[in-house]
């Protein structure tokens, strides 16, 4: 059992058990105190530690400091002529400060526990394949190259290529979704998932520290760093706070005895209620209030696939006006399929074995199929000076000859004559040495939930969608037409995006946000660019991952919708808490100055408030 329950059941025993002692017994002043010292001391030796220890730092203002001299204030009022002992009251204020704390690390560590689900992730070993042996080792000493098993039951320890075995994996850690994804050879494997079915032998791509698990733990761990607004504005006011309340305390319990004809008679009456008006004072509610909150809705919607990287950003996703999307990749799956080859002089073999070469290093998803297209693209020709230009295409030495493979732009800029296609799609035209050799004819389909992310947006509130695309104006404008987005721009330079965005900027009403949502390929500085970057990060590029506030981990852009509304859900929660906060503390602390409250009223205010507060933050874990 948690071992401060257990503290706070002895301490309320040994209270109780004081109560009686009074009750029975005829003890002096001095003698009570010390059979209250001891709950007292038991309870709150540690608060008692800290704020001394505070108060050697230099930082005196802070909760434990109200408790100590509230409570230690309550412990010697008694000894004052005239006045009421008032011990059980300051055992009991300690106790219930207890309480609320306790009820703070319960929910703190709900809110942690929501999140290390998703750390589950985090793998412990890998079975790696070192010449016939297979060894169990930690992932961090796994080399890019080296072949790993993964047994069914296990969790893929490094991002890799299957080489043999087919399986489903379970991805629900990392993107909330349970339908296991069927995996086959060649096919990619992220490090996080739960290998279900077979076993895999997969080659590894990348290091430990390079690989989806550590990326992804690595952005949870630092998103609670990145305080909101309201998380810093709250520890700025707490700084004011307590002093002013110290000092209003010292006034209240001075300014009118001295002003009243019997000193004596009415300072005891007045500390009384200053000590009542601390106790009152202590904001705990409101300082865990706000990042509670926040904490809670990070873990919601991390549980529903999507990491947030921060307090921040739940801000700027609930005042989202205009959202512009990137299409491939984004709106669109990004698997082209070779539709046709229409070649010029030379066969439609040679065509795509051109193609296929010059793309041999690109991650870009038009390079992705044009490999997939010719198998055996792995041959021995000579691949030299390849040269990725963003938004235009790739150039490679093949065998000597200069051969450039991309859209219009490109065949214009060396000159090739290139011809129009009249079939519908993506058309990746080739030219060698600058002599045009003909075009492929590659298309990509919508993602399936693409639509009804769209609407689910409108009924969001968002008043403008956008897709910018550096793909040709007619497969632009079908997918437009299709999704019914509000506003297409097509045949964009990567650089032409940032104009783009720029423009919509300026235009939007300043108390609206812009969220561009990308896949990081050729994207990344319009992620940076945008108020709130969303990134289709997790079953692919990485690049994405670091440039974006939001990752979306099942690439779904109908997640979209759903971090909108949980961030609202989360500041609206967050912003309960500080008006309910705020305002049952005024109450009472006017209650308190004018005596009407007691040391009683003022704890359960403080803890009732603590608790209730602290049970609202945690319904943002339930997105
Ligand atoms: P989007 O804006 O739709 O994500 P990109 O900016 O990535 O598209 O690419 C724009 C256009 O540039 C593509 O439609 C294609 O014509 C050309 N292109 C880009 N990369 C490549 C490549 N690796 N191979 C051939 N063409 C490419
Ligand atoms: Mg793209």
């Amino acid at each position: 059992m948690n071992k401060k329950l257990i503290r706070i059941i002895v301490s309320a025993v040994l209270l109780l058990g004081a109560v009686i002692v009074e009750k029975t017994t005829s003890l002096s002043v001095w003698q009570l105190l010390i059979v209250y010292l001891i709950p007292y001391l038991l309870i709150g030796y540690d608060i008692i530690g800290d704020a001394f220890e505070n108060l050697f730092k230099g930082s005196v203002f802070n909760e434990d400091f109200l408790m100590v001299i509230a409570t230690l204030g309550a412990l010697f009022i008694g000894f004052l002529p005239g006045a009421a002992t008032e011990f059980p009251e300051a055992v009991f204020v300690m106790l219930f400060f207890q309480v609320g704390e306790l009820f703070e690390d319960i929910a703190e560590g709900r809110s942690r526990k929501s999140i290390s689900e998703l750390m589950d992730i985090r793998p412990d070993y890998a079975n790696v394949l070192r010449g016939d042996t297979v060894s169990k080792v930690s992932p961090e000493t796994v080399s890019i190259g080296e072949i790993i098993m993964i047994k069914p039951g296990e969790k893929i320890p490094l991002d890799g290529r299957v080489l043999e075995g087919t399986s489903n994996l379970d991805t629900i850690a990392l993107t909330g979704e349970s339908v296991p994804r069927k995996i086959d050879v060649e096919d990619t494997v992220i490090s996080g998932c739960v290998n279900i079915s077979g076993m895999l032998k997969v080659k590894v791509t990348k290091n430990f520290g390079e690989s989806t698990a550590s990326k992804i733990i690595n952005l949870v761990e630092n998103a609670s760093k990145n305080k909101s607004k309201s998380e810093a504005f709250i520890t700025k006011f707490a700084r004011f706070y307590t002093p002013i309340v110290v000092f209003v305390a010292i006034a209240l319990s001075i300014l009118p005895p001295v002003f009243s004809s019997d000193f004596a008679g009415t300072f005891s009456v007045w500390l009384n209620r200053a000590l009542t008006f601390l106790v009152v004072s202590c904001p705990c509610a409101l300082v865990i209030s706000v990042p509670l909150t926040f904490f809670g809705g990070i873990g919601g919607a991390g549980k529903n696939g999507i990491l947030i990287k921060g307090g921040s950003y739940m801000e700027t996703l609930a005042k989202i006006g205009i959202i512009v999307f990137d299409k491939t990749g984004t709106l669109t799956k990004g698997k082209f399929e070779v539709n046709a080859i229409h070649p010029n002089k030379i066969n439609e073999n040679q065509l795509l074995h051109l193609a296929a070469h010059v793309e041999r290093f690109s991650t870009h998803p038009i390079a992705i199929s044009l490999k997939n297209a010719y198998p055996n693209e792995n041959d021995d020709c000579k691949i030299e000076n390849v040269e990725e230009l963003s938004g235009q295409g790739i150039r490679a030495r093949v065998n000597g000859d200069i051969v450039c493979v991309g859209n219009t732009k490109m065949m214009d800029a060396v000159g090739a004559k290139w011809e129009p296609c009249e079939k519908n799609g993506t058309i990746i035209h080739v030219a060698v040495n600058g002599e045009y050799v003909g075009h492929i004819v590659i298309s990509d389909t919508i993602k399936e939930d693409s639509k009804d992310a769209i609407a689910a947006l409108r009924t969001e509130g968002v008043e403008k969608t956008v897709m910018l695309t550096g793909d040709r104006k007619e497969v632009g404008a079908a997918v437009a037409k299709e999704l019914s987005l509000d506003e297409y721009h097509a045949e964009l330079m990567p650089a032409d995006k940032v104009n783009f965005l720029e423009r919509l900027i300026k235009e939007k009403s300043p108390k609206t946000n812009l969220a561009f949502v990308g896949d990081g390929i050729n994207d990344a500085p319009v992620l940076a660019r945008a108020d709130v970057g969303i990134a289709m990060g997790g079953l692919g590029s990485d690049a994405a991952i670091e440039a974006a506030d939001v990752v979306l981990m099942d690439d779904k852009p109908s997640k979209i919708a759903k971090a909108i509304s949980i961030a609202r859900r989360t500041i609206e929660i967050a912003k309960q808490n500080v008006v309910f906060a705020i305002f049952v503390k005024v109450l009472v602390l006017i209650l308190a100055g004018f005596g009407i409250a007691t040391m009683w009223m003022a704890v359960f205010a403080d803890v009732g408030v603590t608790i209730l507060v602290i049970l609202n933050a945690a319904r943002t874990l339930k997105a």
